[in-house]
């Protein structure tokens, strides 16, 4: 039996994966990702097809997404900056991606088991949950996100950086924006993007009628963020900020409950120096925060699960650690840096940053 301790993408991608070589898995999840992750979503680009087809889900994926055809940047004005095709790319939410995952495995997802102590004696790792219960597993797989309780344990030194934006996330559903957008992912900078002021909007359809867009803002005064966490100062922010943007970003503001907004800091971690420790594996966030910038979170968590499932069969279990590191530490170390490349530009450097900025593939 494998464990897994985290079920969200990551996690389940892992469950399904292993399924598919016949490795029996289960699921620890600390919420119910059902109920409690609603309200936002990423654009899964077209580098994760192959993933989604491998695990079978591409399709529902399809049914459920809004399909992205095109990037456009804008000024503030509603000038056009730069325009780009998209293939196979997705605005996907959230819960939508966990719920077709969750829908193909058939292995147990324990909810409500909030791994909170784990320790390793005798080629055993003691699993202690809050609720009290407590589990032994002979081989682990960490998928438990980018404050990963399993990554500390293995690597309490190791820090979580912050990219030096923050950004503000909602989502609603508004037919007449979704139409405007025409099957594009946009983004919007701030007439004053040449200066330190600058900001980026990006907004995409998510299926149906559904949209959800993210304000990022770099961080030059830390207790303004902290401020932000209170909903009617959020609310009075967005306003005051985008009062004078264009009205399609006023009007997917205003169609927005800003109860459901929440402030996301994006972090990214250096590469560790190994993703093992003996039968225990780290995948996903848990292993490499990226920062949201690089669009990569849910691609790179797909390719781990994929990729570590595949060498699970091809291998003996003591080479496969070793093995997952040399194999995935380039293409992860690719995308930190690039993670912190895209934040330095937008935070430090931001006319360059218009300029350079592309989607990663
Ligand atoms: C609520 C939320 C909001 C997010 N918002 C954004 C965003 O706005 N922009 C962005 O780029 N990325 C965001 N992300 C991150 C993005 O979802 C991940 O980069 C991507 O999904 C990679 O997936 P993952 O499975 O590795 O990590 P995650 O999706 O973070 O999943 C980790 C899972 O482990 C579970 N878990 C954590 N600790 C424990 C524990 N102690 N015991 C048991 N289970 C545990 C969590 O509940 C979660 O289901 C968000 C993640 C979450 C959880």
């Amino acid at each position: 039996m494998i464990d897994i301790v985290g079920g969200s993408i990551a996690g389940i991608s892992a469950g399904i994966a292993f399924e598919q070589f016949g490795f029996p898995t289960r699921i620890w999840e600390r919420d119910n990702p059902i109920y409690s992750r609603d309200g936002h979503a990423f654009l899964v680009l077209g580098s994760a097809l192959g993933s989604l087809q491998h695990l079978g889900i591409a399709e529902d994926l399809r049914n459920t997404s809004a399909n992205i055809q095109r990037g456009m940047y804008f000024d503030n004005k509603g000038d056009l900056i730069k325009s780009f095709d998209l293939k196979d790319t997705f605005g996907t939410k959230r819960i939508d991606l966990v719920r077709i995952l969750t829908s193909k495995y058939s292995g147990r997802l324990y909810y409500d088991c909030d791994l909170e102590k784990i320790s390793f004696d005798d080629d055993f790792y003691t699993l202690e949950f809050q609720s009290g219960e407590i589990t032994k597993a002979s081989t682990l797989i960490g998928a438990d996100g980018a404050n990963s309780r399993i990554r500390k344990w293995l690597y309490p030194n190791h820090k979580l950086h912050t990219g030096g934006y923050f950004e503000i996330v909602g989502s609603c559903d508004n037919a007449s924006i979704v139409k405007a957008l025409d099957n594009s992912f946009q983004k919007h900078f701030s007439q004053d993007h040449i200066n330190e002021n600058h900001i980026a909007f990006g907004i995409l359809p998510t299926g149906g009628d559904d949209l959800t867009w993210f304000l990022q803002i770099p961080v030059t005064v830390p207790e303004q963020v902290n401020d932000l966490y209170n909903v009617e100062s959020r609310e009075n922010f967005l306003r005051e900020l985008t009062a004078n943007w264009s009205s399609l970003i006023v009007e997917a503001i205003e169609s927005t409950d800003t109860n459901s907004t929440y402030v996301w800091r994006s972090g990214y971690m250096d590469l560790l120096h190994t993703f093992h420790f003996h039968n225990m594996f780290l995948v996903g966030d848990a292993c490499h925060p990226l920062l949201s910038m690089t669009s990569q979170g849910v691609n790179t968590a797909l390719e781990d699960a994929i990729h570590l499932a595949q060498l699970f069969n091809d291998n003996d279990l003591q080479d496969v650690g070793n093995l997952f590191y040399s194999n995935r530490k380039d293409v992860i170390a690719d995308r930190i840096e690039y993670g912190k490349h895209l934040a330095d530009r937008f935070t430090k450097h931001p006319e360059q940053w218009v300029q350079m900025v592309h989607l990663a593939d």
